[in-house]
């Protein structure tokens, strides 16, 4: 079959922009996804489709349908059109939702079997995702997070430990180079490692730990920054590490550690054995990449212990590992509340816009308006500038940038009006992380140690959906967990275009607005004083209550 990419250029498949819109996006989250063939995007398992009938019935049915109808679709599947208006939205979702107790690992792999519904991941599903920059300026900003927190500001001179260079995980080696540290990532694919040194993600590669190591020590005794790949298992590499008693400044793991099955690779095992492994010896398999994960968080605590800064990076690799015997793995901090809080609690998240004429030139266009019109604001306009310069271009010209409250509003209309004038090359979609602050409950990430002890209420996400639909978003979504996520988390995602129109306004102020006005209020409610600073500063309209 031939490859998927997304379409380019200004002709339209569908009836109008905002349904080409949301073609092109599903066809971008296949352009940058992992393996193709099989649907999936990242994080292992998580798919932009149940299956390939259902993506060429969803193709079709986004080329046919009317701006005043609705597709419904269910874990990956189109189920139904249905008429509505012109400001509903165009494409409403639901993928992997359990009811509490049959909520688990193994349900969610039974019914997978069977066909009946895909982990959608978060920007998988919902054709959000933009390739690894898409988590970029979060894993940066949790390196300058720390380096203000522990090393003066600075992370020159400085050794990262991670591990897992997949979709989300290959933004942490230009990450770290751009945070000024020496990073080394620990990686069993080959494959993953030239693919991110021929993105221009990753710098170095080598299967030897004494040539990694010697690379970045001359990189730390220089102050220089460096990338390196290294080809091997972290549940073998964190161990020795301790062994020769070699502590990195900062350690972390963003291997697909949540999923058993799909996911983490157990030491002693080769790539290719894994098929066969998932199929015959699914009980082993699992009980295997326990053994290794506890492994590997046992040298992540004694890291710890001997002085390095260690956090889980949002894969469940704590959980996982306390299944499988490490009593004290929640002694490691989470990256959110350890590093995020504050941006979170002022719905300061990762929000994203894409080029849908596929040219590079509106990126372009589209940064220099933000260096002008937000040139007070330090974390944005740092960032732009940074990268402007080092982030590669992955399927269609995207950028992402944390805003909060009323600024995303702001760039989102000046993006409507250029595309009205002219100025851009065509329409533009915004979309957010899932991971945001009105649209995720996952006590094990984004809600850990909420101030008022609200970690798994997961009525916050549900209410953002709704609150979206009737904003009048044009795609809106509810995800909860698969794989070795089910049961942990639910979240929503939202998506907007920018087709120029004067109607596109109201959506776009509508929902933006009330979907961080809902981020603030949901850390308001948990006592954040951030938030209740961001209410009055942004007259919010809360109902403060006991
Ligand atoms: P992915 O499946 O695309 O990549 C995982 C990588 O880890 C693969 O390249 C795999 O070969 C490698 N790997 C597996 N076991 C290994 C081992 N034992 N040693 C070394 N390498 C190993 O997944 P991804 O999209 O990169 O996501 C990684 C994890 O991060 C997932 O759990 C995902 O849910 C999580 N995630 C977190 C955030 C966040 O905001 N912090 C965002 C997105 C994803």
């Amino acid at each position: 079959m031939e490859r998927i990419t997304a379409a380019r250029g200004l002709n339209l498949r569908c009836k109008g922009w905002r349904q080409e819109a949301l073609l092109r996006m599903l066809e971008n989250v296949l352009e940058n996804g992992e393996n193709q063939k099989e649907l999936i995007v990242y994080a292992a398992l998580a798919k932009a489709a149940r299956n390939w009938p259902s993506y060429h019935a969803i193709v079709h049915t986004l080329k046919e349908l009317e701006e005043d109808e609705t597709l419904v679709i269910q874990s990956g599947k189109p189920i139904g059109i249905f008429k509505t208006h012109r400001f509903s939205p165009l494409v409403v979702m639901a993928n992997c939702n359990l009811v509490g107790r049959w909520a688990t690992s193994e349900n969610f792999y039974r019914l997978q079997e069977k066909g009946l519904l895909i982990w959608g991941g978060l920007t998988a599903a919902a054709w959000q995702y933009i390739g690894s920059q898409g988590v970029i300026q979060g894993t940066y900003e949790i390196f300058q997070s720390i380096a203000r927190l522990h090393f003066d500001g600075s992370l020159a001179g400085k050794f990262i430990l991670t591990a897992g260079l997949g979709g989300m995980g290959g933004a942490q080696p230009l990450a770290g180079t751009l945070a000024g540290a020496a990073i080394l990532c620990v990686e069993v694919s080959q494959e993953r490692i030239d693919r991110r040194i021929k993105a221009n993600y990753l710098q170095r590669k080598t299967d030897s730990l004494d040539e990694a190591l010697l690379w970045i020590h001359e990189a730390v005794q220089q102050g220089k920054a460096v990338s390196v790949g290294l080809l091997g298992n972290a549940a073998d590499i964190y161990p020795e590490l301790v062994e020769r008693g070699i502590i990195p400044d900062i350690v972390t793991d963003q291997t697909s550690a949540h999923d058993l099955v799909y996911g983490y690779v157990p030491s002693g095992y080769q790539i290719g054995d894994l098929e066969a492994a998932r199929v015959h010896a699914t009980e082993k398999l699992q009980h295997d990449a326990g053994a290794s994960i506890a492994r590997e968080v046992k040298a992540m605590l004694e890291l710890k212990k001997r002085g390095a800064i260690v956090f889980d990076n949002g894969n469940n690799i704590r959980s996982k590992a306390h299944q499988y015997g490490v009593e004290n793995a929640f002694d490691i901090d989470i990256f959110t509340e350890a590093f995020l809080r504050p941006l979170f609690a002022r719905a300061i998240g990762p929000f994203r816009w894409v080029a849908l004429s596929g040219e590079v030139s509106d990126i372009q266009v589209i940064d220099d308006y933000i260096l002008e019109a937000f040139k007070d604001n330090d974390i944005i306009t740092n960032w732009i500038q940074l990268a402007r310069e080092h982030v590669p271009v992955e399927g269609l010209p995207a950028r992402i940038g944390w805003f909060g409250h009323g600024d995303r509003t702001k760039l989102a209309l000046a993006v409507n009006q250029m595309v009205r004038e002219g100025k851009l090359q065509g329409p533009v979609a915004f979309s957010r992380d899932h991971l945001d602050a009105a649209s995720m409950t996952h006590p094990n990430i984004m809600t850990e140690r909420m101030k008022d002890g609200s970690d798994a209420i997961a009525d916050w996400p549900l209410l953002n959906a709704m609150l979206n639909c009737s904003s009048m978003a044009d795609l809106v979504t509810i995800h909860s967990g698969g794989g070795g996520y089910a049961g942990y988390m639910t979240s929503a995602g939202v998506t907007l275009v920018a087709d120029g129109r004067v109607e596109s306004d109201i959506r776009l102020e509508t929902t933006l607005n009330n979907d961080t006005g809902l981020g603030v209020l949901r850390y308001a409610d948990a006592g954040y004083e951030e938030s209740a600073d961001e209410v009055l500063r942004k007259d919010i309209r809360w109902i403060e209550t006991i």
